[in-house]
């Protein structure tokens, strides 16, 4: 079994999460000290004991949800993003995490409305003079030549295939024509863009466009439409994900309980379709495995949605904590979903 000392891993500079986000895991046998990250060795999360749990140590899932210079938003393969691949297993290996899962943006044909504000700088030059952002095509023999190059270079790394599909229910017969997703070991399915009129747009569009609560009841609307239009993918992705943009200046923090039949909803529709949930641990939400272990989500996986080397297993000792407090436990390999 593989152990990380937690003090090599990334994010642990940064503010984590208080006490009492933690107090939860205390309460399952006395295993998680204040600031710590330990559960049992039955979890799959190993701690060592001297004098206390004050040494904290955790056993790391597979990172699912990763980027790289193949995703069209870091910049693509001819940017200052070129190498980034390589550099992420690089620090996969330098920080003990066993796999990596390269889920590349899949796009296809697909446009949408934004301003250049809406976007970072090196992504304005997509926006055509009519306000169309079209993203280009996933160049899915420069991607797997790659991934052949990291598993010859890094071979104690795993490194797996994958996508990370949007809209999938707007594209499958495009994607038939462009790769076979079978062949791929993870195919994410992510909602990025809601209908805006004759045209869709991000949730960062739709918020300078309509009341903030529109924007998340239609960004939740739209999952079953998503389900019930492909079953391409295996993984639902990012939940959060309108909530990333949420306007606080204007509307305040986010409350998730003033969504919460909404997002109950949408996690029910995604379980009874027999998907995982992904744990995207940019902000941890200890609301989201909570609600989904309560709707009948059986399987999570746990992705940081790094596009830079940096933010690779972000925030993944917290919701390794979360995700065990709340029943679910590892697999066999760490790619594998956790379940319960
Ligand atoms: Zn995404
Ligand atoms: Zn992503």
């Amino acid at each position: 079994m593989l152990v990380v000392e937690r003090a090599h891993l990334p994010g642990v500079d940064r503010p984590t999460l208080p006490d009492e986000c933690f107090r939860f895991c205390r309460s399952e046998g006395g295993l998680m000290s204040g600031r710590g990250v330990v559960v049992s060795p039955g979890s799959g999360l190993v701690g060592r004991s001297s004098g206390g749990w004050d040494h904290r140590q955790v056993t790391l899932p597979a990172d699912c949800h990763v980027h790289s210079e193949w995703s069209w938003d870091t910049g693509g393969p001819t940017s200052a993003a070129q190498g980034t691949m390589e550099r992420t297993c690089a620090r996969a290996e330098k920080i003990g995490l066993p796999a990596v899962v390269f889920t590349e943006h899949l796009d296809f044909e697909d446009r949408w409305r934004a301003e250049p504000r809406d976007v970072v700088d090196h992504l304005r030059p997509l926006i055509g003079p009519d306000g169309i952002l079209r993203p280009p095509r996933l160049d899915v023999a420069g991607y797997l030549d790659c991934i052949g190059r990291c598993r010859h270079t890094f071979p104690g790394l795993r490194i797996l295939t994958g996508v990370e599909y949007g809209q999938p229910h707007l594209w499958d017969a495009h994607a038939a024509l462009l790769l076979d997703l079978s062949e791929l070991d993870r195919v994410n399915g992510s909602l990025h863009t809601l209908p805006n009129g004759e045209d869709r747009s991000e949730p960062t569009t739709l918020y300078r466009l309509w009341p903030p609560d529109k924007v998340i009841w239609a960004y939740l609307a739209e999952i079953p439409r998503m389900l019930a239009g492909s079953d391409a993918f295996e993984t639902f992705t990012h939940i959060d994900y309108a909530i990333r943009s949420w306007p606080t200046d204007d509307a305040g923090p986010f409350d998730p309980r003033r969504f919460e039949g909404g997002f109950r909803e949408a996690m029910r529709t995604i379980a009874s379709a027999g998907l995982s949930l992904e744990m995207n641990t940019r902000r941890l939400q200890p609301w989201i495995p909570q609600w989904w272990s309560e709707e009948g989500g059986r399987t999570i996986t746990f992705g940081s949605d790094a596009h830079v080397p940096e933010a690779l297993a972000d925030h993944f000792p917290e919701a390794v904590a979360m995700v065990a407090h709340f029943g679910f436990r590892p697999g066999r390999r760490p790619e594998d979903p956790w379940s319960r």
